[in-house]
């Protein structure tokens, strides 16, 4: 609702009171005002001649409130962690050149000694060398001394 006032003698319509000796109930805005209404008070001024002094200016605000609907970025995935690359592993270093035991064959009776196997008996840990038995060594079997004994696998050799 607004009022319109005459800037002749001051008069005022509202358009809330109307003018119901006009013949304008309560609530007649000044829009539905026939345009050839003139001044109830100085029948000078039209209509036309009012101005807008007041009241509720029409609707400038379908007040645009900023949505709170801005739903949080969604936050990407951290990438996967780098996996530094593993190191080529060392090379395995060359085996050490394995200790070849070797069998020797009591040229005598067939005894073989086995210097992998070593002698628990004569009291040789496996692993003891043919070169490592004591010279005064004797067949355990026959009595034959070491220097009787031969290399089986040479002896295989030959045989083959
Ligand atoms: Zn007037
Ligand atoms: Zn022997």
């Amino acid at each position: 609702m607004a009022k319109y006032q005459c800037p002749g003698c001051g008069y005022t319509y509202d358009e809330i009171q109307g003018n119901p000796h006009e013949g304008f109930p309560p609530g007649t805005l000044w829009s539905q005002v026939p345009e050839d209404y003139a001044c109830p008070d100085c029948a000078v001024r039209d209509k036309e001649d009012f101005i807008l002094i007041g009241g509720t200016p029409p609707d400038e605000a379908a007040q645009t409130a900023p949505s709170p609907a801005a739903a949080a970025p969604v936050t990407p995935a951290a990438p996967a962690a780098h996996q530094a690359p593993q190191p080529a592993s060392v090379a395995q270093a060359p085996p050490a050149a394995d200790t070849v035991y070797r069998k020797w064959l009591c040229i005598t009776c067939g005894h073989i000694y086995d210097e992998a196997l070593g002698d628990e008996h004569e009291g040789f840990a496996p692993g003891t060398l043919f070169s490592q038995i004591p010279n005064d060594w004797c067949c355990p079997d026959c009595g034959a001394t070491k220097e009787d004994y031969v290399l089986y696998e040479e002896k295989l050799g030959e045989l083959a």
